[in-house]
């Protein structure tokens, strides 16, 4: 089993010390490769949507088409078409804008996210949704609360998968936003998606992440202090996470 840790679009603030990239997980499963999140695609680059183009302002982006998920599985010597599974935190462009880059992965998401994105923007942060990243139709696998636990947390177990993957939501950020735990040989890694900041960085204020990324982060990290086998990450990774998790 290989988890690897992807940095799939940088996006750095210009407004305050908020420096991050995207992160997305790439496991090899018993079913092949599984992408957690995408980051932007190929097309988001070449052809950027009025919403990625108004985060261009607002941040200061390399954007390089080579930080896409695809050509990085394709550098790491993999067809994107070993991608069978998509697992998604949540449809926002910045962690879907890549699925048509693998048209034929099965996508595994909550369902109360799905009906969110299809319903269309009613706030702000939906504005986040782009019905480009599904113009390819994605075969969907939707998930509703079926009563497990993942330790104390409400949780879905997606079938026949080894490693383990699970569902977590965590709803705030957007309706149907989960955090995605996979087993590994050490215990497990609980990937929260943008229901946490980095966790090392003591610096972001808590107003901001209380106001962007909801209630979640002050349990999950009481929740990683008690339970060292889990390691945990969050979407917006600072650079430094990257370069001590080289691929
Ligand atoms: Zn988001």
């Amino acid at each position: 089993m290989s988890l690897r840790f992807l940095n799939c679009f940088t996006c750095n603030s210009r407004f305050n010390a908020w420096k991050t990239g995207t992160l997305c997980l790439l496991v090899e499963t018993n079913q092949g490769l599984a992408l957690v999140d995408t980051g932007l695609g190929q097309d988001d680059y070449l052809y950027p949507a009025p919403f990625i183009q108004f985060f261009r302002v607002i941040t200061q982006m390399p954007y390089k088409i080579e930080e896409s998920a695809v050509r990085q599985v394709q550098r790491l010597g993999y067809k994107p078409g070993d991608v069978r599974h998509i697992v998604l935190t949540h449809m926002h462009f910045d962690h879907c804008g890549g699925l048509p880059d693998f048209p034929e992965a099965q996508v595994h998401l909550s369902r109360a996210e799905y009906e969110a994105f299809m319903a269309g923007p009613r706030n702000f942060f939906e504005l986040a949704y782009n019905r480009r990243s599904i113009r390819h139709r994605p075969h969907w696998a939707l998930y509703e609360p079926t009563g497990e636990k993942w330790y104390d947390f409400d949780a879905i177990r997606l079938p026949g998968f080894t490693p383990e993957i699970w569902l977590i939501p965590l709803p705030y950020h957007s309706r149907g936003h989960c955090g995605v735990a996979i087993q590994t040989e050490t215990g497990w890694h609980l990937h929260c998606g943008d229901a946490a900041a980095d966790f090392s960085r003591p610096d972001i204020p808590a107003w901001t992440i209380r106001l962007a990324l909801g209630p979640h982060m002050p349990r999950l990290r009481a929740f990683a202090a008690a339970y060292p086998e889990v390691t945990l990450s969050a979407s917006h990774m600072f650079p430094d996470f990257f370069a001590t998790h080289p691929l």
